[in-house]
Formats: structure tokens, C-alpha cells, sequence
């Protein structure tokens, strides 16, 4: 077993001798044996709650105490029945609400899953990518700024590496990483030699054997800070239960005035009154909703997740149906990240490129014939910077070649297999002994190559702009002359305006002794080679997804690191608004509230660096916009916490990025975005249809009893029967409208305003409007029926029945707000409602006519003539409803003319 050890004071050849293994990694087998050995590197989450705890938690309710202790005072009062039924709809209702939560975790968990945590490693001396739970130790990983360490390392090479280790050390300035060993008693955040599990990658690459993993790791032994499941609760949730508690409360004391009314009024018998009151209680209280909540956003989640848009912070949801603009990236996520080469320009001559995809298939060609590179002695050179200066690899395997790295170096390799012009051959060549990294602030990235000769070189590519600043000659037909600014710049431009993305390269020769790369070194007095001009197609779907989104009052915002021109043709070929464009440099020459006059007009952004998304993100909170920005790098991690909701890349996208992201995309596509948003709102809708659906049945309910209390009449219906129909309808009924599909007009109205509380008005109204006609009809039916003489028990199994049967119909109802249902789909269109609707009529066939269930609650045998009534009444509630629709819909639009 290996155990801590002072990895970071031994050398790097004593490490590699301790773990038995070598630079070039373990092989696949030494893996697999060490994997047996050691096991997965995962921390096992402990699981927070124990069953008995998850248990005790469903009876720990305000409301399930007010039933337990009616239950005490029934078997006190030697109410034997009563007892039974109310223990048992105590027991189901728990039962029910640990096969819910216990379904909405699953869904959350399945959510973590989806992002796992991937590791670069050299295994037999081949770079390659796996999960970072195979880990083991001994294990050669390769790091780039960007990564999360995936298992404590011990280095063996560096390039300006930095780590940020906050998660250990508290420490939120990256610190600088070497390889050389450091004192034995070195505290751990000045262990300069390690990389340490969860910690970040922030600048530049290294590479690290792998000394611990899993629990053994230094992260491992503070299991506190491990970040669980996300939490099943949201500002909404927590809003809704305290508004629940209140009701209780409310609830509660207004029971306790009725009961006191009925005893000292209406002389009713206290245990009968006490018995009424519970009814009322338990009626009115919307206990199911807490449940139906966790549901619905559960379903949501889900949903979202099935269409590649994984949640990672729950309230996200609820921001995200209120996000009134969108700031996203162009490439990758409007664009489909495929990059092919096009065209070449040098000084004085222009070719083209044929083919597509990263392989060899296509040529160059000038003057309508394929060129021979060797007598383009300045494409050649061209050509050899862009498989030279390159991070990526192509590799055939079993006849098809194989990307390993970023696009845009993909496609640069391919026009080098054009050319003929090999990776590997060059890199045998021209031995790569450093780089400077690509990274979005400085927009360039240069490797230092020595050949065999003894001759060092360099190479960098980047931005066009960024590289004319770095020259001072450009090459020639094999000479040097000094640069034609004019010239690139019309060409760079013409590149750009097509919607090309568009790269320079330059080179210089440096001293022999040099080996390491430097930003002075490449600052001034470079050669300019020539550019390159790549095509990257909009993504299939992202312009109707851009529109879609438009429509649905969303302002959508492109910011990107590309050139002016490109964005502007991308953005135009995607339906953004192009009118205006503002660059990098005009952002710096505003200031804060000339950039707020402006951003409200303006939808696209080029030659951004990450700190102008912070900006922007500043200037449009200022114009209180709700900001959903998208990112991949690194640096984007400041700019997705600030918004209100990150989103990353899932694909492309840095650990860093994931982390600091509500929301990761897996397919890293716009189209994806819009689904959430679409989501999102169907989630909103759907609490708004639960509350329509529940409140006013519970309303219903209550206040027949309260006016059977205040007239002075025998209950409607008695406590036991109450607890039957909200327990049979809420678990039933209220839960199939959390699988509701999105209505026509979700992505056709404005975002939700985040201070809107849920009950609006309408809502309000409806509800109103819906328990008055509930209460008409169950004191309508009771008091017609005792004035033609029926028996008290017949009477109260006929308004149960109507008032389940009046709920089931009204289900129907509350799938659209506003729509009519009165329709194929509106009727039939919803799998979960007809089940549950069936399921219903099927209980309530078994509560009336069943003797056991006759005898626990006191039903009759109804008559079909009786039930002919019932159907009649339910079906007149569901008509009114459809009808009062109408009218809502009318007067909605001529409310949204005046707007
Ligand atoms: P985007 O918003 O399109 O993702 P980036 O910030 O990734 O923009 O890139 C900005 C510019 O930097 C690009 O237009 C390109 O000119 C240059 N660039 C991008 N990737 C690289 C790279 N790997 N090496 C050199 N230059 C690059
Ligand atoms: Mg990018």
C-alpha cells in the first residue's frame, strides 16, 4: 500500500523508482492490475440521511403532527376506526413522499453523472484521454491550464504552471509550480512540487505522477468539503414552504374560532365539532404541494438533462425562465467548431484549399492546379509554423484519422497532411523545447523548435491584428523585406468579411542556447509568414434557435474573441443583430456608463477578452437585464459566477468553466440553451397549473365545511372521507400535471419577472373563481338532496363521488391556463392525466361499493341515476371553467393591445 510519503521533498527519478513506473507511464496492463489494487479513484459520497432519518423526516410536518395527534385524541375517545384510517393515510402519505424524494434524488444524481471528470495521461508512452475514477498510482497525467487535477500529482514537468489551491489552502492566488523538490517539512501550500487532487489548473501546462488517489489524497482527508448532490430546494421551494407553514398557522386558528363558534353556537357535540375541525385543517392545507414541487422541478431537470442542458445548481431553473438576455460565445456554440482551411494568403500569392474534416482528403491549389509545395518555398514555410506551432494531434486509426485537441489546430494539421507536410516527421525535425500557450487574453500562442544543426527557431500564430503588432519584415520569395501593414490588413479584412475566421503566423530565429520561451522574445522584430482563412459553419438549428429565443422577449448577444468582420457575417448568417458591432478596444475607451448607453443597442461583440464579459455583465445588471453568459476557458470563470447563470461548455469547456457554471451544455449548442429556457418556463407553468389544480380543491373542501358548521347542518362530508379524497387525488391527479408538455405560447411571451411573486393576480382570480364554484356545487348537491329526504349517508358518498369526479374532470382543465382544451390533444392528449384520471374512477368504484371500505367510511351503494347527477355537475364545472377561458383570453389581449 502506498501511504503518504514525502512526495514533494524526493526527486523526480526517486519517484518514479518509489512507484515503479517511468516517464513514458504505466502500461494498459501495470493499470489494470494497479486499478484491482488500489481501486477507483472516487471518493465515496457519504450519504447524509440514513433511512431512519429520511423516515423520520416525512412525519416531521406541521401537518402530519395535527393528524397524529387527532389520531391520539380517536383512540383515546376509543374511535378505533378513526384511529385506523388516519394512521394509515399518515403511513401512505409518508410512504408516497420517500418514493417521490427518493425519485427526485435519483434524478439529480443520474444529473452528476453526466459530468464526469476526464484525465490526460500518457499510458505506454501514448497520450490519452480517460476517466479520471481509472486513475492509479504511478500514472503519468498531463495538465493544461483550465484542468481540475484529477489525483494528487507529483511533477515532472512544468511550463509556467500555476495552480490555484483555495480548496486546500484558503489560498485564492494561484501559486507557481516547479518540479525540483522542496524541504521535508514544507507546509502544504508551499509544496511548489505538487499538484494536489480538486485543485485548479490556471495558467500554462505541466505533467504529474500520479503519488495517491481517492481517499488517500490530501482533499481526501477533509471529507467535509466535499460537495454533495445539489440541494432539493430553491428560493421558490423555500417561498412556498413558509407560505405553506403560514397557512397552516392561519389555518390552524381559524379552525379553533369555528370550533369554539360550533360548540358554545350551534351545541354540536365536541368530539363531532373537533373531529369537523380537524376536516377543515386538513382539507385546507395544500399538503401534497412541498411534494408536487420537488416533482415537477425533478421532471424539469430531467427534461432539460434529455436535451443536453445539465443543471447543476437548482435554482438555476427558476432564474432561467426569467433570463431576458443571453450572451454567448460564436464558436462552438453558434458555430459548429469545424474548422477547415480555405485559404492561404502570402505576400504575394493566394491559394486554396479543397476538402473537409480533419483528414488528408483535398489540395492545395493555385491558379486552378495543385501546387507542389516545394516550389512555393514561402507556403512551405507557412505550412511547416502550422503543424510545428500546433497542440493537437492526428492520428489514423484503423483508416480513419483521429482528432486529439482543439479544432482550429486540427485543421491546420490536416493542411499540412494537403502538403504532405507530417506532424511527427517535423517534430523528429524541429524538437519543440517550449511554448507559450494560447489563451484568450494575449490571442496568440509561439513554440521554440531547435533542429539538429544546432539552429533554434520560432513560431507564432494568432490573432491577425496581434501578430502585425509583433512584425517588422515579412518574407518574400525566400527574402526579407520589411512588412506591408496595408496589404494584410486589406487582405485580413476581405478573409474576414466572408465569415472566415482568420489566423496569422510569423517566425524568427532565435539564439541556440535558448530554451525557454519567453513574452519579450516574441514581442517585436518577427516575420510575417502569411495567413491562413478558415471556415467554421453555423451550427444546423442555432439561427431558428436564435430567433425562437428573440421571439420570446430574449435579446441575444454574441461575444467573441474572433475579428470584427467575422463576427459581424456569423452573426448575420445566425439572425443576430449586426447593425452595430463594438470591438475590445472600444469597450477600454468607454467608460462604465457610456458602455450602459450603449450595450442595449448593441448585439455583437468581437476581439473581446474575458474581463469585457465581466463588464458587460456589470453594465447590463445596471439596466436590470437577468444575464445568462456563456464560457469555456479558464479566465471565463469570473464572468459565469457573475452572471446569473453560467453556462459551460460541456465539450470543449475547461474543468474550471464546469465549475463555476449553473448550467453545463453537453453538446456545447446554442440550440441547447434555448431547450433550457424552454424548459425552464415549462417548469413555471407547470407549479402554476399544480396550484390551480390543488388550491382550489382544497378550497372547495374547506369551505363547504365551514359553511355546514355556520348554517348549523350536519358535515357534507365527514373528516375520514376528506383525508381519502386529498390523499387519492393529489398523489393521482396533481402529479400527472407535472409531466405537462409545453403549451404553444411559452417561447411567445415575455421572460417572468423575478419579483413577480407566483400567485399573479390571475392566479388569484381563477383560484377564487374555481373554489367558489367547487363550494356551489358540493353545498348545491347536499342541501338539494336533504331537502328530498336521502339519508345522510347516501348523501355524503354522492358528494364525495362528485367531488373526485369534479377534480378528475378539472384536471383536464388546468393543462393549458388559457387555452382551451375543448380539443383532440386538450382531451386526450396527456398519457399520465388519463392514467390517473382511470386510476381514480377505479379507487372510487372500490370506496363506494366496496364492503370494507363502506364500513371504514361509511359509503352507500349510489345508484347509476345518482351518479348521472354527479356527472352532470362535475361536467357543468368543467364547461363553466372552458368558459370563463374565453373571456380571460379576450380580455388578456385587449390588456396586451393597451401595453
Ligand atoms: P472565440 O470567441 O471565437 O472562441 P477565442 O477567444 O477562442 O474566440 O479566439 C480569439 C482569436 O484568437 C481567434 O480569432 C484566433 O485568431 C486566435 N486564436 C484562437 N485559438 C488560437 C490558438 N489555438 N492559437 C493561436 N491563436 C488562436
Ligand atoms: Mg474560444
Amino acid at each position: 500500500m502506498i501511504t503518504k510519503e514525502n512526495w514533494h521533498a524526493i526527486t523526480v527519478e526517486e519517484t518514479l523508482k518509489r512507484l515503479d513506473t517511468t516517464l513514458l507511464g504505466l502500461s494498459w496492463h501495470q493499470a489494470l492490475a494497479r486499478l484491482k489494487k488500489y481501486g477507483p479513484n472516487k471518493i465515496p459520497i457519504e450519504k447524509k440521511r440514513t433511512f431512519g432519518h429520511r423516515i423520520f423526516d416525512q412525519f416531521n410536518n406541521i401537518l402530519i403532527y395535527i393528524l397524529l395527534s387527532a389520531a391520539v385524541i380517536t383512540a383515546l375517545l376509543q374511535h378505533w376506526i378513526d384511529t385506523s384510517v388516519i394512521l394509515s393515510v399518515v403511513v401512505i402519505n409518508a410512504i408516497i413522499g420517500l418514493i417521490q424524494e427518493g425519485k427526485a434524488e435519483k434524478a439529480l444524481e443520474a444529473l452528476k453523472q453526466m459530468l464526469p471528470l476526464y484525465a490526460n495521461v500518457i499510458r505506454s508512452g501514448k497520450r490519452d484521454r480517460i476517466l479520471a475514477d481509472e486513475l492509479v498510482p504511478g500514472d503519468m497525467v498531463l495538465l493544461r491550464s483550465g484542468d481540475k487535477v484529477p489525483a494528487d500529482l507529483r511533477l515532472v514537468k512544468t511550463a509556467n504552471l500555476q495552480i490555484q489551491e483555495a480548496l486546500l489552502t484558503g489560498e485564492s492566488v494561484p501559486d507557481q509550480k516547479h518540479t525540483f523538490p522542496v524541504q521535508v517539512n514544507t507546509p502544504l501550500a508551499d509544496r511548489s512540487s505538487m499538484a494536489y487532487s480538486g485543485t485548479f489548473v490556471t495558467y500554462g501546462t505541466g505533467m504529474g505522477i500520479v503519488v495517491s488517489t481517492a481517499k488517500n489524497t490530501e482533499v481526501g482527508h477533509i471529507s467535509t468539503l466535499l460537495t454533495g448532490l445539489p440541494k432539493l430546494t430553491t428560493p421558490l421551494l423555500q417561498q412556498m414552504n413558509k407560505f405553506a407553514r403560514w397557512l397552516a398557522i392561519i389555518i390552524l386558528l381559524f379552525s379553533l374560532s369555528i370550533f369554539l363558534f360550533g360548540v358554545i353556537f350551534r351545541q354540536y357535540p365536541l368530539q363531532e365539532m373537533f373531529l369537523a375541525t380537524v376536516a377543515i385543517a386538513v382539507s385546507v392545507v395544500p399538503e401534497g404541494l412541498p411534494a408536487l414541487i420537488t416533482i415537477i422541478l425533478a421532471v424539469g431537470v430531467t427534461r432539460m438533462a434529455r436535451r443536453n442542458a445539465v443543471i447543476r445548481r437548482l435554482p438555476a431553473v427558476e432564474t432561467l425562465s426569467s433570463v431576458t438576455v443571453i450572451c454567448t460565445d460564436k464558436t462552438g456554440t453558434l458555430t459548429r467548431n469545424e474548422l477547415t482551411v480555405q485559404r492561404i494568403i502570402t505576400s504575394n500569392q493566394q491559394f486554396f484549399v479543397s476538402g473537409s474534416g480533419y483528414n488528408d482528403g483535398g489540395k492545395i491549389i493555385y491558379n486552378n492546379k495543385e501546387v507542389d509545395i516545394n516550389q512555393h518555398p514561402d507556403l512551405a514555410l507557412l505550412i511547416r509554423s502550422c503543424v510545428l506551432c500546433n497542440d493537437a494531434e492526428l492520428k489514423k486509426e484503423n483508416r480513419d484519422w483521429h482528432l486529439y485537441g482543439n479544432p482550429m489546430d486540427g485543421a491546420l494539421l490536416a493542411l499540412g497532411l494537403k502538403a504532405g507536410i507530417q506532424y511527427k516527421d517535423e517534430m523528429d525535425i524541429y524538437h519543440r523545447t517550449d511554448t507559450i500557450p494560447f489563451e484568450s487574453i494575449h490571442k496568440f500562442m509561439a513554440s521554440l523548435h531547435h533542429d539538429h544543426k544546432g539552429n533554434a527557431i520560432i513560431f507564432v500564430k494568432g490573432a491577425p491584428e496581434r501578430i502585425l503588432e509583433m512584425c517588422s519584415h515579412q518574407k518574400k520569395n525566400q527574402n526579407i523585406e520589411s512588412i506591408d501593414k496595408n496589404y494584410w490588413q486589406s487582405q485580413i479584412n476581405h478573409l474576414a468579411e466572408t465569415g472566415m475566421r482568420v489566423l496569422a503566423f510569423a517566425y524568427c530565429s532565435a539564439n541556440r542556447k535558448y530554451v525557454s520561451l519567453l513574452f519579450k522574445d516574441v514581442e517585436k522584430n518577427l516575420i510575417f509568414l502569411g495567413l491562413v482563412g478558415l471556415i467554421d459553419p453555423p451550427r444546423i438549428g442555432a439561427r431558428e434557435s436564435v430567433i425562437d429565443c428573440q421571439k420570446a422577449g430574449i435579446r441575444i448577444k454574441m461575444v467573441t474573441g474572433d475579428h470584427r468582420a467575422t463576427a459581424r457575417t456569423v452573426a448575420e448568417q445566425v439572425g443576430i443583430n449586426n447593425q452595430h458591432v463594438l470591438v475590445g478596444e472600444n469597450l477600454d475607451a468607454m467608460d462604465d456608463t457610456m458602455l450602459e448607453k450603449w450595450v442595449d443597442n448593441v448585439d455583437v461583440y468581437a476581439r473581446t477578452t474575458p474581463e469585457h464579459k465581466l463588464r458587460l455583465i456589470t453594465a447590463l445588471r445596471n439596466k436590470n437585464h437577468i444575464i445568462a453568459m456563456t464560457g469555456d476557458g479558464v479566465n471565463d470563470a469570473p464572468a459565469l459566477h457573475h452572471a446569473d447563470i453560467g453556462i459551460a461548455m460541456g465539450y470543449k469547456g475547461t474543468d474550471v468553466a464546469k465549475e463555476a457554471a449553473e448550467i453545463v451544455l453537453i453538446d456545447d449548442n446554442f440550440v441547447s440553451i434555448k431547450h433550457a429556457v424552454e424548459e425552464a418556463r415549462v417548469v413555471y407553468e407547470n407549479l402554476k397549473k399544480a396550484l390551480l389544480f390543488i388550491l382550489p380543491t382544497n378550497g372547495g373542501e374547506g369551505l363547504s365545511i365551514f359553511f355546514a358548521i355556520l348554517l348549523g347542518y350536519t358535515l357534507p362530508i365527514t373528516p375520514l372521507q376528506i383525508l381519502w379524497v386529498n390523499m387519492i387525488t393529489t398523489v393521482t391527479l396533481g402529479l400527472a400535471l407535472a409531466f405537462e408538455p409545453p403549451e404553444r405560447h411559452i417561447m411567445r411571451q415575455l421572460p417572468r419577472n423575478p419579483k413577480e411573486s407566483l400567485f399573479t393576480p390571475f392566479l388569484l382570480w381563477r383560484i377564487s373563481f374555481v373554489s367558489f364554484f367547487f363550494v356551489c356545487s358540493i353545498f348545491g348537491l347536499f342541501i338539494y338532496e336533504i331537502k328530498s329526504g336521502l339519508d345522510i349517508f347516501w348523501i355524503r358518498t354522492m358528494v364525495v363521488n362528485m367531488l373526485v369526479l369534479a377534480e378528475a374532470i378539472y384536471v383536464i382543465n388546468c393543462r393549458k391556463i388559457f387555452d382551451s382544451v375543448l380539443n383532440k390533444e386538450g382531451l386526450l392528449g396527456s398519457k399520465p392525466v388519463l392514467i390517473s384520471i382511470l386510476l381514480v374512477l377505479v379507487l372510487q368504484i372500490c370506496f363506494t361499493y366496496l364492503p370494507a371500505m363502506q364500513f371504514f367510511f361509511e359509503t352507500k351503494p349510489i345508484s347509476l341515476n345518482q351518479w348521472s347527477l354527479i356527472f352532470i355537475i362535475a361536467l357543468s364545472l368543467f364547461l363553466i371553467i372552458e368558459f370563463e377561458k374565453t373571456i380571460a383570453r379576450r380580455f388578456l389581449k385587449l390588456y396586451s393591445r393597451k401595453q
